[in-house]
């Protein structure tokens, strides 16, 4: 049998990366790791953890201003404001104690680590700038990069950023227009303007974030235009001409100034110097093709998180790996991308899990739904948010979970209990008979199953 330098050679250190070689390496195998920028990959660089960072601020600053709800007195809302160098200073120092902790636990676990650009010489040989690695088992994470569309033309004097500029603006623009209305979209729109700036986003589709469920999407699309953000929905965007935004809407051509335009109409896989054609791996449009097992054709190469164009989140990564690892490890495991919580953080947050109600009804046929307000929740008062709602789909016979869908404040600290059940496939009956703490936001989420399986709740008529 021929010997390889490694068992196992992971390309990328993102959330993906980093975690399935430090589990590779708990198991027992020789692992290493390539990555030739920042430890953290973009989750930790310029996606999750930065834009939280920001947004803990526009919250913060928020909440602030309305203290005397809360009967706190002395604040002057006018004179709250925040500075945008200092809160580049601490989102710095927070991404650069993550990725320095994500260096230490990769050298803490025995991982190798391999500064510089992987490419494949072959199917189980990697060139590392001047260095060549062998591996028997090979795991691409090389994640994703922001799509900048061929069909919009940048002209002019334009200032078009990525959310990769956006992150690190240290000061604000008056008039921001937003392509696209997903979550990353949405996000930064929510976020930018909390801090002032004058926000309209332009979208594409009829509904603003398409893949969450539309009940839950056009209420937060309210709550955000309540917040002072404006939408266009189905707006054709074609062209950034001078900071102007053209685009078609209703068969009309329109435009509308800003200062700034941020671009979020999606991210695409990163093969880029990769060579994985070179090697006759099968690509599905630009995303490295995998199998339930996140095998690409080529057998012991694997792909997991942004590059495979599945699902791009950290933790679908991280999950897809720990599945890449048990199948290396001679176990059998597929992904269920069904059962995938998603979070996306306004104010208040959505959280949701598997199916919208019209995908739901299109696999099961006949399905229960139910509903139960935050304005019925105690905590909810309490807390001073009493938006939105949390909503449940149950397959109608069995009671199994298909959907739960949530927009309230602190809900993407709850959908954790219901990927725990779905994963478990618990079913409605066992998630109503389990105890969920008083006084919690989470008792919602107990109610609104209640509503969907015995079509009423407790606390609400
Ligand atoms: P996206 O694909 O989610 O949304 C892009 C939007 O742009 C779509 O709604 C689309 O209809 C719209 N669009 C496309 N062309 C347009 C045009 N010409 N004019 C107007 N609108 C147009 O992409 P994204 O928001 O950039 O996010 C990229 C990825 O990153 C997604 O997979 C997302 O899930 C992930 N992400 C997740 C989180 C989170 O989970 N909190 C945060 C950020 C990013």
């Amino acid at each position: 049998m021929a010997s390889y330098d490694y068992e196992i050679a992971v390309i990328g250190a993102g959330p993906g990366g980093y975690e399935t070689a430090i589990k590779a390496a708990q198991l027992g195998k020789k692992t290493c790791i390539v990555e030739e920028k920042e430890f953290g990959g973009t989750c930790l660089n310029v996606g999750c953890i930065p834009t939280k960072v920001l947004i803990r601020t526009a919250n913060l600053v928020s909440e602030i201003r309305d203290a005397s709800k809360f009967a706190v007195e002395g604040v002057d809302p006018a004179a709250v404001s925040v500075d945008m160098k200092k809160l580049q200073q601490r989102k710095s120092g927070i991404v650069k104690t993550l990725t320095g902790g994500v260096r230490a636990l990769l050298g803490g676990n025995r991982v190798a680590i391999e500064k510089g650009k992987a490419a494949f010489v072959d199917a189980h040989t990697l060139s590392v700038g001047d260095k060549t690695i062998t591996a028997e088992n090979i795991i691409i994470a090389t994640g994703s990069k922001v799509f900048m569309p061929p069909f919009i033309a940048i002209e002019g004097d334009s200032r078009v950023i990525t959310s990769d500029e956006a992150l690190g603006l240290d000061s604000l623009p008056k008039r921001m227009a937003v392509i696209g209305g997903g979550v990353i979209g949405v996000e930064f729109a929510y976020l930018f303007s909390k801090l002032g700036v004058e926000v309209t986003v332009l979208e594409l589709m009829d509904q603003i974030l398409p893949m969450v469920d539309p009940e839950i999407s056009s209420l937060a699309r309210k709550s955000m235009e309540q917040g002072g953000v404006s939408f266009k929905l189905g707006a054709k965007v074609k062209t950034v001409k001078d900071n102007c935004v053209q685009f078609e809407l209703d068969g009309k051509e329109e435009e509308i100034a800003a200062d700034l335009v941020l671009m979020a109409v999606g991210r695409v896989p990163n093969t880029e110097g990769l060579n994985a054609e070179g090697i006759g791996l099968a690509f599905e449009r630009k995303a490295i093709q995998t199998n339930e097992r996140l095998q690409t054709n080529i057998p012991h190469i694997y792909a997991i998180g942004d590059v495979n164009g599945k699902v791009m989140l950290a933790h679908t990564a991280s999950h897809e790996g720990m599945t890449a690892l048990e199948n290396i490890c001679g176990g059998y495991a597929e992904m269920d991308y069904d059962k995938i919580p998603s979070c996306i953080y306004i104010t208040p947050e959505i959280a949701s899990i598997g199916l919208t109600e019209a995908k739901a009804k299109e696999k099961a046929g006949k399905i229960k739904v139910g509903r139960f307000p935050f304005a019925a929740n105690g905590k909810s008062l309490i807390e001073g948010s009493t938006e939105g709602m949390a909503k449940v789909i149950l397959d109608e016979e069995t009671g199994e979970i298909l959907g739960v869908h949530l927009f309230g404040s602190h809900v993407t600290e709850m959908i954790g209990e219901i990927s725990a059940a779905m994963a478990s496939e618990l079913t409605a009956e066992e998630v109503i008979g389990s105890i969920h703490p008083h006084p919690t936001v989470n008792e919602a989420v107990g109610e609104a199953f209640m509503a969907a399986w015995l079509g009423k709740s407790i606390n609400n008529l």
